[in-house]
C-alpha cells in the first residue's frame, strides 16, 4: 500500500532516479513527479520513465505529499525557495544531503510554515552520477538517517513517522540522531575517506618520479580502490566540504596527529606500534562486514576475470 499518494522529486541525479524507481517498485507512492534544474537531465529523466517530468519546480510539487530534496548540498536552499510556493498545506520535505546542520538552516529559511520539514541523509550511493546511474535496489539494507527538528507539534511527530514509513518501504533501515551529531559522524565515516582519496590520487598523478601510466599500469594493488572512491561527483563533494567545515577540520586535525605517529614509528622502527594498529584496524573491517555494511568476499566481490 502506498505510503504517500503524490511524491515530487527535485533534482533527477543518482539519488533522485533511485528514490523515484525505488518508490514505484515499492509501490511507496502512486504518483512521481520530478523536477531537474539542467534541461537535459529532465529530457533524459523523461526518456527513463522516471515519472511525470516538469519543466518548472512550482508544477512538479503542485498536490505533493512528500517533496524530496535532491540536489547537491549547496543548491538545497535555492532548491527549496523554488519550490516554496506550489507546495500544499500539510506537505513534508525532506532531502538527501550529505551535510545536516548548513541544509537545516538553508531549506528551513526558504520553505512556509506550512510544511513540515524533516532533513534526512541515505548512506547510500555510488562514484556515479546523473539519472542514469540510478537504480531501485539502492537503498535496500542501508542506513537512511533522519535528522528531525525540535517540534512540540504532534503533527510533526506524525510527519517524521510517515517519512520513515516511506524509506522502510524502499528498503532501509532508519535511524533518527540530532544533526550536529550527524555531521560529525559523517565526517569520520565518509568525508575524510573521500578527502584522503582525492589527495592520494591526485598526489599520485604529480608525482614526478612515478610516471602516469606506471601508476595506472600497476593500479591493482591498493591504489584502485582509492580511485573508484576518487571518481565522485566533484561538485557534490566540494559542497560537503564547504558545508561541513568545522566537524571536517576537527576529524582532520586529528587524522594529521596520528598519522604523524605513525609516521614517527616508521622513522624509528616500532614495529609493534604498527603491528597493534593494524591488528585493531583489521578488527574494523570484520565489524563492517558483520554489520552487513559490505562483503567479505576477495577484492569486494570483484569478478577477477
Ligand atoms: P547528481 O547525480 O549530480 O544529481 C543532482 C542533480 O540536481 C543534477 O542533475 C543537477 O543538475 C540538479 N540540480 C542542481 N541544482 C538544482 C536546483 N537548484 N534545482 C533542481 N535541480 C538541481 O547528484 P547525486 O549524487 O544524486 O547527489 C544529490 C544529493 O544527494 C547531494 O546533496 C548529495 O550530497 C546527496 N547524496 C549523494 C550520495 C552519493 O553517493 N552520490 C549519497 C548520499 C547522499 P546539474 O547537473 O546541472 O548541476
Amino acid at each position: 500500500m502506498a505510503v504517500f499518494e503524490r511524491i515530487a522529486v527535485i533534482g533527477a541525479g543518482l539519488i533522485g532516479a533511485s528514490i523515484a524507481l525505488a518508490a514505484r517498485e515499492s509501490g511507496a507512492a502512486n504518483v512521481i513527479a520530478l523536477y531537474d534544474a539542467n534541461a537535459e537531465v529532465r529530457q533524459r529523466a523523461r526518456e527513463l520513465g522516471l515519472g511525470d517530468v516538469s519543466d518548472d519546480p512550482e508544477g512538479a510539487v503542485a498536490q505533493a505529499d512528500l517533496v524530496v530534496l535532491a540536489v547537491p548540498v549547496g543548491a538545497m536552499g535555492a532548491a527549496a525557495a523554488a519550490c516554496a510556493r506550489g507546495l500544499k498545506a500539510g506537505a513534508i520535505v525532506t532531502d538527501v544531503g550529505s551535510v545536516k546542520q548548513a541544509v537545516v538552516e538553508a531549506v528551513s529559511a526558504a520553505l512556509p510554515s506550512h510544511a513540515y520539514f524533516v532533513p534526512g541523509h541515505p548512506l547510500a550511493g555510488t562514484e556515479h552520477s546523473g539519472p542514469d546511474a540510478g537504480f531501485a535496489t539502492l537503498f535496500h539494507n542501508r542506513w537512511q538517517i533522519l535528522t528531525p527538528l525540535k517540534h512540540d507539534r504532534a503533527d510533526y511527530a506524525a510527519a517524521v513517522d510517515r517519512l520513515e514509513d516511506f524509506w522502510h518501504a524502499l528498503g532501509a533501515n532508519v535511524e533518527r540522531m540530532d544533526a550536529e551529531r550527524h555531521d560529525v559522524v559523517l565526517a569520520v565515516t565518509s568525508h575524510l575517506p573521500h578527502l584522503i582519496a582525492f589527495n592520494i590520487v591526485a598526489m599520485a598523478e604529480d608525482l614526478e618520479s612515478v610516471t602516469e601510466s606506471e601508476v595506472v599500469k600497476y593500479s591493482a594493488s591498493g591504489f584502485r580502490d582509492f580511485t573508484r572512491i576518487a571518481a565522485s561527483d566533484p561538485t557534490m563533494w566540494r559542497d560537503v566540504f564547504l558545508n561541513n567545515k568545522d566537524a571536517v577540520l576537527e576529524v582532520l586535525g586529528r587524522f594529521s596527529e596520528d598519522l604523524a605517529a605513525l609516521q614517527r614509528a616508521i622513522r624509528w622502527g616500532e614495529g609493534d606500534a604498527l603491528y597493534a594498529l593494524f591488528d585493531r584496524a583489521r578488527r574494523m573491517r570484520r565489524e563492517v562486514i558483520e554489520a552487513g555494511q559490505d562483503t567479505a568476499a576477495p577484492n569486494f566481490g570483484r569478478d577477477r576475470s
